[in-house]
C-alpha cells in the first residue's frame, strides 16, 4: 500500500499536486479540509460546529478530524493506498493516524514537505480566495491566522516524521508539473 502524506501549510499546493498523484497511482484522496466543507454543505451538526472554528482560521479538534479519517479508512478497505491532504495537522493526529493503520496492518509510506514562504501563500490564498468562495480564503487577517496555525501547531508533525525517517521536503515554487515530477521521485524510492 502507498500511504503519503503531503505536507504543506495553507496554499502550498497540496490539493493540487494530490489530484495528479491520485491519477497516477489510483489512491484515495483524504481531504480534512474538504471532508468538513462537505459537512457543512449538509448542514450536520458537526459542520456548523466546524464552520465557527474554521472560519476563524483556527483548527477544529484533533477528535473531530481523527473520527472522520477512520471512518473513511473503513469504508475504503480495498484502497490501493491513500494521500492525507491536510491531515495530520497535530502530533496527536499523527499519533493516531499511526494506530489506525496499525490496525489494519498498514503503514505511512512517507511524508512530502511542500516548502512555500509566508509572503508567496499569503498572495496565492487571496487569489484562490476570488475563485474558492472560502470565507477563510477572503480575509488576509484570517490568512495570516492560519499560517500561525500552522507556524504553532502542525510543523512539529514533520519532526514526528523526520524521526521515523519517513520526511522528504520539495520546493513548492515552480510550474506545477515540475513539482509533481519532483515528488514523484520521492515516491519511486519508497
Ligand atoms: P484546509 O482545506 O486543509 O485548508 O482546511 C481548512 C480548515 O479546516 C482549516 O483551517 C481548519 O480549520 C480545518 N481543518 C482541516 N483539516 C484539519 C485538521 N487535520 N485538523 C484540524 N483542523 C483542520
Amino acid at each position: 500500500m502507498l500511504n503519503l502524506v503531503l505536507f504543506g501549510p495553507p496554499g502550498a499546493g497540496k490539493g493540487t499536486q494530490s489530484q495528479k498523484l491520485i491519477d497516477k497511482y489510483g489512491l484515495i484522496h483524504l481531504s480534512t479540509g474538504d471532508l468538513l466543507r462537505g459537512e457543512i454543505s449538509q448542514g450536520t451538526e458537526l459542520g456548523l460546529e466546524a464552520k465557527k472554528l474554521m472560519d476563524e482560521g483556527l483548527l477544529v479538534p484533533d477528535a473531530v478530524v481523527i473520527g472522520m479519517i477512520s471512518n473513511k479508512l473503513d469504508a475504503n478497505k480495498d484502497a490501493k493506498g491513500f494521500i492525507f491532504d491536510g491531515f495530520p495537522r497535530t502530533v496527536a493526529q499523527a499519533e493516531a493516524l499511526d494506530t489506525l493503520l496499525e490496525s489494519k496492518s498498514s503503514a505511512i509510506s512517507g511524508m512530502v514537505a511542500l516548502e512555500v514562504d509566508d509572503d508567496e501563500l499569503e498572495r496565492r490564498l487571496l487569489l484562490r480566495g476570488k475563485d474558492s468562495g472560502r470565507p477563510d480564503d477572503a480575509d488576509p487577517a484570517i490568512i495570516r491566522k492560519r499560517i500561525k496555525e500552522y507556524n504553532d501547531k502542525t510543523t512539529p508533525v514533520a519532526g514526528y516524521y523526520k524521526n521515523q525517517d519517513k520526511f522528504t521536503s520539495i520546493n513548492g515554487i515552480g510550474s506545477i508539473d515540475e513539482i509533481f515530477s519532483a515528488i514523484v521521485a520521492v515516491i519511486e524510492k519508497y
